[in-house]
C-alpha cells in the first residue's frame, strides 16, 4: 500500500469507528433516557418537608400562640409529634408530609420562588407570616448556623430562571430587609427577614437538606375560590364605643375576624383578611385590594350603634348597583344564619350602596352589623366569647353555603 492509501484507510477506518461509536452513544441514550426513572437510579426518594403555615395563629398580638413546627425523617416521627402536641392547648395542624420525586417536587415548587442557601445541612424550624394587603410576608428561621450575608444566600427565580446579579429586574420582588437576629437561651439564632412583594400571591414553605425556598403563585392558580373579609375600623378609628366592658366596636370586629379565621376550614375557598391586628387601613385601600384580587364575595365585619336606646339585633347591609342579586342572597343567608344561632332580634337587609366600601366594590358585597353596642341585652350577649364564636362559625356557614 502506498503511503497515501495507508493514510485513506487509516482515516477511514477512524471514521468508520467514529461513526460507530457516535451512533452507539446516540441510540443508546435513546433507550437510556426512555427507561423509567427508577430503573435509571436517578429516582432518589426524599422526605421534603413542607412548613406547617397556620396564618390565623400568627398575628393573634393579644393571644399569642407558640409554634411547633417539626421536622421528620419519617412518618413514624411525625405521628409521635403529632400526638406530642396534642398535649398542647393551641390548634397545632400539620400539614401533609410526604416522599416525593424530584419531578413532584418540581412541580409543586412551581417556576417561583425565593431561594436561601442554608448553611448546615441540618433542618431549620421556621414559618411564614404573611401580612396580607401589604404584600409584604416574613420569613422566620431558627437556626444552628448563620446564614451568611443574605445577598449571597437569596435568589429570585422567576419563570423557571435564576436571576443572578440582576435581582433589581425582578417582576415580582420589591426588595427584602433583615429585620430581626438574635441568639436565643438555646444559642440558636432567630432571624427575621421581611419580603416586600410587589404584590399579593398565596405562598408556600418548603426546604430540602440545602436550601429553604418561599413559593409562591397567583392566588387565582392556588384557589378555586377567594373571599375577602374586610374588618371594620381599626388603630386610631375606633368604631363605635360598647355600653359596658373595655371594648371598641374596632376590637370586636377583629375578635370576629380571627374566630373566622380559626374555625375556616375550606381548602378550596381561601379567605384574605383586610387586617389581623389593630391598625388603620383606609377604606379605598380595602375596597381596592378586594378589586385587586378580583375576590369572589367581599364581606365586611362591623358592629352597629343607636343614639336613641332604640336600636337592638342583626342587620345587613348589601350591594346593589352591581350584583344586586348575588348580595342580596348572601346577605339573607348571612342574616337567616345568625338569627338563628344568636336569638337576637332580626332586623332588615338594606342598601348599603350609600357606603364606599360596598358601592365601590366589583363582586357581591355585604356588611354585617353584628349586633348594637349601645343595647344592654346585645352587648351582654356579644361580651360572651362562646357567642362571638357561634357568630363567627354562623358567617362561615353562609359565605360557604352561598358558594356551594
Ligand atoms: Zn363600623
Amino acid at each position: 500500500m502506498s503511503k497515501i492509501e495507508n493514510d485513506f484507510f487509516f482515516i477511514r477506518k477512524i471514521t468508520k469507528q467514529c461513526m460507530f461509536s457516535f451512533v452507539f452513544v446516540c441510540v443508546s441514550s435513546i433507550i437510556f433516557s426512555c427507561l423509567p426513572d427508577s430503573i435509571k437510579g436517578k429516582e432518589k426518594e426524599n422526605l421534603w418537608v413542607k412548613f406547617e403555615q397556620n396564618m390565623q395563629n400568627i398575628n393573634k398580638d393579644r393571644n399569642k400562640t407558640e409554634k411547633i413546627e417539626l421536622f421528620a425523617d419519617s412518618l413514624q416521627e411525625i405521628e409521635e409529634a403529632r400526638n406530642y402536641t396534642a398535649d398542647y392547648e393551641e390548634k397545632v395542624s400539620f400539614k401533609t408530609y410526604h416522599k416525593t420525586t424530584k419531578k413532584e417536587w418540581n412541580k409543586k415548587l412551581g417556576s417561583q420562588y425565593i431561594r436561601i442557601k442554608k448553611s448546615g445541612k441540618e433542618e431549620v424550624l421556621g414559618y411564614l407570616e404573611n401580612r396580607y394587603m401589604d404584600s409584604q410576608i416574613v420569613l422566620n428561621l431558627r437556626l444552628e448556623h448563620e446564614l451568611g450575608n443574605l445577598d449571597d444566600v437569596i435568589t429570585f427565580v422567576e419563570n423557571g430562571k435564576e436571576l443572578e446579579g440582576e435581582r433589581e429586574k425582578s417582576k415580582k420582588v420589591e426588595n427584602y430587609v433583615l429585620t430581626q437576629s438574635y441568639q436565643d437561651y438555646a444559642e440558636e439564632k432567630s432571624i427575621r427577614i421581611s419580603f416586600q412583594m410587589k404584590n399579593v400571591y398565596a405562598y408556600e414553605l418548603y426546604q430540602d437538606k440545602e436550601y429553604i425556598y418561599i413559593a409562591y403563585r397567583e392566588p387565582r392558580e392556588v384557589y378555586k375560590n377567594i373571599v375577602v373579609v374586610d374588618v371594620g375600623h381599626g388603630g386610631k378609628d375606633t368604631g363605635t364605643y360598647a355600653m359596658a366592658g373595655n371594648w371598641k366596636e374596632k376590637d370586636f370586629n377583629l375578635d370576629f375576624a380571627r374566630k373566622i379565621a380559626d374555625v375556616w376550614e375550606s381548602e378550596d375557598v381561601h379567605l384574605y383578611f383586610t387586617r389581623l391586628q389593630d391598625i388603620n387601613i383606609d377604606l379605598d385601600e380595602r375596597v381596592n385590594f378586594a378589586n385587586a384580587m378580583d375576590a369572589d364575595l367581599f364581606v365586611s365585619v362591623h358592629c352597629n350603634s343607636s343614639d336613641e336606646d332604640s336600636g337592638e339585633g342583626l342587620e345587613v347591609l348589601y350591594k346593589t348597583n352591581k350584583f344586586a342579586q348575588e348580595s342580596k342572597k348572601l346577605a339573607e343567608k348571612c342574616l337567616e344564619e345568625l338569627v338563628s344561632v344568636t336569638g337576637m332580634d332580626r332586623r332588615n337587609l338594606l342598601n348599603g350602596n350609600n357606603i364606599h366600601i360596598i358601592r365601590n366594590a366589583n363582586m357581591p358585597t355585604v356588611l354585617l352589623e353584628l349586633g348594637f353596642l349601645t343595647d344592654k341585652e346585645d352587648i351582654a350577649f356579644l361580651l360572651k366569647e362562646e357567642n362571638r364564636e357561634k357568630m363567627a362559625k354562623a358567617i362561615c356557614k353562609s359565605i360557604l353555603d352561598y358558594i356551594n
